[in-house]
């Protein structure tokens, strides 16, 4: 399928129509950008290295009945997928205390959570992706309740399957983030990506971070650290 007119450009993406009005085409970029935009760079292969590695990721879910946008890889940094209206929320799943969590709430950095903390943030650059509740969400005119509760199930049944599928392959999933668009049905489907871009992935020995914690906190070694996600994720 061929790309025909931008639709819209983000700091990682570039979303292009097709011949058929239902799909897009996803292209990954190398840019990275990290701190609602401030830090800005670019990451070597990380298009193709993100789109192979979400295409995994979409493929193994959806083996578990997980419904995705994902169509099929159409080029090494093209994904074809199921045009969404997109759901102005992004839904984080944490199982080990990071990032954001030590800064507001004190956390120890890298304590384990006994159970896995689930938030919801709005999807507003302007606004820097403030944390909300599911009442702001109502409020806002966001999201139903019946698909907030929607949004935390396939979030939960999305951590317990790549939780052990990235145990078995010596990794730990720390935390992520995910988007959701209602397809043309009115469902709830995820989009977007799953990448080293929106997870946190360390190594279980050594708890060596190989995501875009190297990118933000300028730790180098980043396009090895992703390029090593994809190579153990690749492993049967
Ligand atoms: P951002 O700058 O917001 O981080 P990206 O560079 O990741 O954005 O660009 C991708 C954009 O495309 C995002 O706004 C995302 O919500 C949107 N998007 C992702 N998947 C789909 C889809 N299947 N249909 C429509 N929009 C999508
Ligand atoms: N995340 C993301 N996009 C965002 C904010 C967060 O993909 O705009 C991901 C991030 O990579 C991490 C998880 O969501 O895997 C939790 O991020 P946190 O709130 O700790 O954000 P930080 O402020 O540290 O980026």
């Amino acid at each position: 399928m061929e790309k025909k007119e931008l639709i819209l450009e983000g700091k990682a993406k570039r979303l292009y129509t097709t011949e058929d009005e239902a799909l897009v085409i996803q292209e990954f970029k190398d840019d990275a950008s990290a701190f609602n935009g401030v830090k800005k760079g670019s990451i070597s292969k990380k298009g193709e290295i993100n789109c192979a590695i979400s295409s995994i990721f979409f493929e193994y879910l959806e083996s578990y009945h997980v419904p995705t946008h994902f169509i099929q890889i159409q080029a090494p940094n093209e994904m074809l997928v199921k045009k969404v209206d997109i759901v102005l929320i992004e839904a984080v799943m944490r199982n080990i205390a990071t990032g954001s969590l030590v800064k507001r709430l004190g956390f120890q950095d890298g304590k384990a959570l006994d159970h896995p903390v689930f938030e919801i943030y709005l999807k507003n650059d302007d606004l820097g992706d403030p944390l909300i509740n599911e009442y702001h969400a109502y409020a806002l005119g966001i999201a139903l309740p019946d698909e907030i509760r929607s949004i935390f199930r396939i979030t939960a049944k999305v951590n317990a399957i790549l939780k052990s599928f990235l145990e078995r392959r010596g990794l730990i999933l720390v935390d992520f983030k995910l988007e959701f668009g209602r397809d043309e049905k009115g469902e709830l489907i995820i989009a977007d990506e799953i990448s080293p871009d929106t997870c946190r992935f360390w190594d279980r020995k050594t708890h060596k971070k190989l995501d875009k914690d190297r990118f933000r906190f300028d730790m180098g070694g980043v396009d090895q650290a992703y390029q090593e996600i994809l190579e153990r994720i690749s492993k049967i």
